[in-house]
């Protein structure tokens, strides 16, 4: 199997309602010249391989090109998941060419994940970044905001990346404040999803109020405010961490509600 990107973009083959990605000997059987190409491991007894293809390749015929985003639904979520990786390694290879230590090309390392100099034996493994998202509760209501660069009327979860030096809870501590000015309490980890959007992990945890006014960075933060569950705003699409986070803590409310006399 060839997970073939050109930037971003996939190669696959679009049937009704599905995609698939192309499998052949070689990626050159179907008339495309990868620049490099990346050994990513067996699935099903297929060996797969990443590669890139340069910018103004056209897609061989009966295939095309299109986002990770767009893939979403298309393939079972091991494929989804299999894509992200490819194009996180792809990513990474172009990146890495070069030592960032002492300018030397890099060369593939043999039995790991990873391209290392030959003059100064420096290792480069694939970056990963940790970004947390907080779903903040008070009690029956939600806190919701939306970024500028947001679809119109979407609102989601708070999120930001880890600093060096800082854990997941003192990360999210501190971009709830800096971003809404509120307090929180009670972080409760929910699951963590790859976003290979370039390279993040995204860690949710859902916690409650603890005080503060609501007062949205406007850098960075549109709009922000606390939700009723019967008037929700539009929320993230299901492909996101994001909406499964909102969706269980709403699931969960609405349980609590069941039992309350
Ligand atoms: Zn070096």
């Amino acid at each position: 199997m060839w997970f073939a990107f050109q930037g971003a973009q996939l190669l696959i083959m679009r049937e009704e309602g599905r995609a698939s990605i192309p499998s052949t000997r070689h990626i050159s059987d179907l008339g495309l010249e990868p620049i490099r190409s990346q050994y990513l491991g067996l699935y099903e007894g297929n060996h797969c391989f990443s590669c890139e293809i340069a910018a103004d390749v056209a897609a061989p015929e009966g295939l095309v090109w299109t986002g990770l985003r767009g893939l979403f639904g298309l393939v079972d979520d091991y494929l989804f998941a299999l894509a992200g990786r490819a194009v996180q390694i792809v990513d990474w290879d172009r990146t890495h060419l070069y030592c960032g230590r002492c300018g030397t090309p890099t060369v593939v390392k043999a039995g790991e994940r990873a391209r290392q100099c030959p003059k100064c034996r420096q290792v480069h493994y694939p970056r990963i970044a940790p970004a947390v998202m907080a779903l903040v509760r008070n009690g029956k209501q939600l806190l919701l905001a939306r970024s500028p660069h947001f679809p119109p009327g979407m609102h989601s979860a708070l999120a930001g990346f880890v600093e060096a030096g800082e854990s997941l809870e003192q990360c999210l501590v501190r971009e709830v404040r800096e971003e809404v000015g509120v307090e929180v309490a009670n972080l409760r980890y929910f699951s963590s999803q790859p976003w290979p959007f370039p390279h993040s992990l995204m860690i949710a945890f859902n916690c409650d109020y603890a005080g503060g006014e609501i007062t949205p960075e406007p850098s960075e933060i549109e709009a922000a405010a606390w939700f009723d569950l019967d008037n929700l705003p539009v929320l993230p699409n299901k492909i996101s961490i994001a909406r499964r986070l909102i969706d269980a803590t709403i699931a969960q409310i609405r349980s609590e509600k069941a039992v309350t006399p």
